[in-house]
């Protein structure tokens, strides 16, 4: 497929966050550490992002931040979503990613959802609430919005989500283990939905759900680069501004976006 247009969507939500509110001001701070004049706009794979159509654009679901919210973010990205774009969406917390990849799948469904995060997301239901962030991949699994689903980085998982994972055939990679293939072909389309605190605390301390034990930067720039079809949408979803330290896990996600950005538009 052609590069089209990769097209940065804040998604400024956080109310079926379970623990702390913050990762509705998120999409402010990747972009003010992405834009910021601490570092250049190239990809380490050479593409200059700032020459790529539309990647200044700075657009936001124009969303209520509740949980009546929640049910307008499906329209509201169809709103934004052009027949070309290739959105990156810059979450808000994870319960965006169900909605999201379920509207992104009416034009572009990914074959593969790629899925980096301490936590598998897989719950049936958190404290009453079918969607909340700790459920997006229970959800994405019933709706047959992806044929696959692997989950990397994963060290907190339970007997509950593990049987979750086992009925949908959920491929759920556990830490310490790091795939080094991931399987895919030319044939595949990819979604990458990347939860910030699948990085060790120590190099991300900015999230609400500090786990320590977790990946490096390095090893998650390495396995996004080694995607070997087309990614058609990714999402950066949990950086909470408001446990950041001097900036720097919002630098990561701005990193994770410029490196998503330019697999997009190498491919
Ligand atoms: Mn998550
Ligand atoms: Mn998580």
């Amino acid at each position: 497929m052609s590069a089209g247009t990769i097209n940065l969507i804040g998604v400024p939500y956080d109310a079926k966050s379970s623990f702390l509110k913050g990762p509705s001001e998120a999409p402010q701070a990747i972009r003010e550490a992405l834009f910021s004049g601490a570092s250049n706009l190239f990809s380490e794979t050479g593409v200059d992002l700032g020459e790529v159509d539309g990647f200044r654009e700075a657009a936001d679901l124009r969303i209520e931040n509740s949980d009546e919210g929640f049910g307008t973010i499906e329209e509201e990205a169809s709103r934004l979503l052009t027949a070309d774009s290739r959105p990156i969406f810059l979450g808000g917390d994870h319960s965006i990613t169900f909605p999201l990849v379920k509207t992104l799948a009416l034009t572009h469904r990914p074959s593969t959802l790629i899925h980096f995060d301490a936590h598998p997301d897989l719950y049936d239901q958190f404290e009453g609430d079918r969607f909340s962030h700790a459920c997006p991949f229970a959800r994405i699994m019933e709706e047959g919005s992806t044929d696959r689903l692997i989950q990397i980085g994963i060290r907190t998982t339970n007997d509950h989500q593990r049987e979750q994972a086992e009925k949908f055939g959920v491929e759920m990679i556990e830490l310490p283990k790091v795939p080094s293939d991931l399987g895919l072909s030319a044939a595949d389309s990819v979604y990458v939905s990347l939860d910030v605190d699948v990085f060790d605390p120590a190099f991300a301390p900015g999230i609400s759900h500090h786990e320590p034990g977790g990946m490096t930067v390095r090893e998650v720039i390495g396995l996004i680069h080694s995607i070997n079809a087309p990614i058609v949408g990714a999402d950066v979803v949990e950086l909470n501004p408001q446990r950041d330290v001097n900036g720097v896990t919002a630098m990561v996600a701005a990193k994770m976006v410029k490196e998503i950005a330019g697999k997009m538009a190498t491919d």
